[in-house]
């Protein structure tokens, strides 16, 4: 039974070309996500290392000495002699300017900050730092950034760095701050331009591979449907041309299916010793012709031809010269019905001839050539010269109905053969202008066997 259906190869195909693109797609995205954050990190870094050695240099150049703190319950903090417990001023600026938040803490405790506690209004001063922070600057003496440090709720990136005194004992530490969502933003901003143009690119070479492969899927089920039908004895089953125009791989299979088709076609409907036309494939041709009459009234003619005596041709030289002469009589046959129609063997020595577009006149005028070539053809064979003649019944295309068309042509033959052999009988249609004649009668009555 014929498969329905478009087709396991066009999926298939779409899978293997499509998800790989989209994973690769995907894939690239993330990694650029990564990279890109991780660069954008190594950046802020640096941006908030450089704000922190600036906060402790101006802090230097402003306030001359070294830090320390003083009091007992209410602590101040001084800078050489200058209590900077409340000189906002420095750090504030640099946060108008930077954008960021500072804060210098003396030990673990924020004394000096440019944060707001957004429920009070106030500075978070006192407040510790986290245990990291601790741990790494001040026990440490290291460096420490924490992408995600959580100050008065907000998320920061947060940079923290030793603060010395001229001794270069670590006596606190100053951090500055940027907020995560910003650094977020930012990194969103410079990857969505990244982002579109690589949905976009998956986007159309997904559409150009969906189109393409529905497209080679499309190709091989033409190439399969015509398979099919060839297999099932379809041989006039047709390619879908565009298939077989096909200048690639696809075109010259489906030429190689054609050629596969017109083979099988030959083998049956060709008759090996004569290389005519087979009963068989008269009988289709035969149809086609009888169809167009029917459907635009288009004249045709067919008649069948025998060769007289051949049986003695058989008996007198042999098989092969019958054979011989019977491909002669084809050779003949063929020329002669090139633009006519067409000639096929339709048993042992008859033959069907038949005029897809001649009248009864017309193909009777090119029988009588016909017959005088026959007349006149010598056929060798081992030394001597044979030649033959031939009986033809020629009947009008004035049916649809073959057999009856068939009938006629036989019975036309009978009677030539009855009536001496070597003519051509046909019932003569009556013209206006012309007096009817009698049945023409042709010269010779036997087969001539003439050895030379
Ligand atoms: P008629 O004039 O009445 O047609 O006489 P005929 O001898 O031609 O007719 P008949 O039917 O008696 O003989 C036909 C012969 O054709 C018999 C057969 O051996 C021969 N024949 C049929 N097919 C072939 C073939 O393929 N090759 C050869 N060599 N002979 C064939
Ligand atoms: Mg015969
Ligand atoms: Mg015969």
């Amino acid at each position: 039974m014929k498969p329905k259906g478009k087709g396991k190869v066009g999926q298939t195909l779409q899978i293997i070309n499509i998800v790989p693109l989209l994973v690769f797609g995907f894939i690239s995205i993330l990694l650029c996500y990564y990279c890109f954050t991780r660069t954008m990190y190594m950046e802020i870094t640096q941006e908030l290392h450089y704000v922190a050695c600036s906060v402790e240099s101006l802090m230097d150049a402003a306030y001359p000495g070294d830090y320390s703190l003083v009091g007992d319950k209410a602590l101040q903090l001084y800078k050489g002699e200058t209590n900077i417990t409340q000189a906002y001023d420095l750090l504030d600026n640099l946060k108008s300017q930077t954008d960021l938040e500072i804060t210098i803490f003396y030990q673990d405790t924020s004394i000096l900050t440019t944060t707001y506690n957004a429920a009070t209004g106030t500075r978070f001063v006192g407040i510790g730092a986290s245990e990291a922070a601790i741990s790494q600057v001040l026990q440490n003496d290291g460096v420490l950034f924490a992408p995600s440090a959580l100050i008065n709720g907000i998320r920061y990136f947060a940079y923290y760095m030793p603060l010395k005194n001229s001794d270069g004992r670590t006596i606190g530490m100053i951090c500055v701050a940027k907020p995560s969502g910003q650094v977020d933003t930012e990194i969103l901003k410079s990857l969505y331009p990244f982002i579109i143009v690589t949905i976009a690119a998956m986007g159309i070479i997904s559409a150009f591979l969906f189109i393409y492969t529905k497209r080679v899927a499309g190709i091989l089920l033409h190439i399969r449907n015509f398979l099919l039908d060839v297999s099932t004895g379809n041989l006039t089953a047709e390619l879908e041309p565009s298939v077989s125009k096909r200048r690639d791989e696809f075109g010259d299979i489906g030429r190689s299916a054609l050629s596969m088709q017109s083979s099988l076609r030959n083998m049956i409907e060709q008759d090996a010793l004569t290389g005519l036309s087979n009963r068989r494939a008269a009988d289709r041709r035969l149809k086609q012709i009888i169809r167009k009459y029917a459907t635009d009234g288009t004249p045709f003619s067919i008649a069948i031809g025998d060769i007289d005596f051949f049986k003695k041709v058989n008996d007198t030289y042999g098989h092969d010269a019958g054979d011989l002469i019977l491909k002669n009589v084809a050779d003949t046959l063929r020329e002669h019905m090139r633009t006519y129609g067409f000639v096929a063997r339709w048993g042992g020595e008859e033959f069907l001839l038949v005029f897809d577009h001649s009248d009864v006149w017309e193909a009777h005028q090119v029988l009588e050539n016909m017959c005088s070539d026959l007349r006149r053809m010598e056929s060798a064979y081992d030394g001597i010269i044979i030649m033959v003649t031939m009986t033809i019944g020629l009947a009008a295309g004035d049916t649809t109905d073959i057999n009856a068309l068939i009938r006629s042509a036989d019975e036309f033959l009978y009677e030539g053969k009855e009536a001496g052999r070597n003519r051509i009988v046909w019932s003569k249609p009556q013209r206006n202008d012309e007096p009817v004649e009698a049945v023409i009668s042709l010269a010779e009555a036997d087969a001539i066997i003439r050895e030379k």
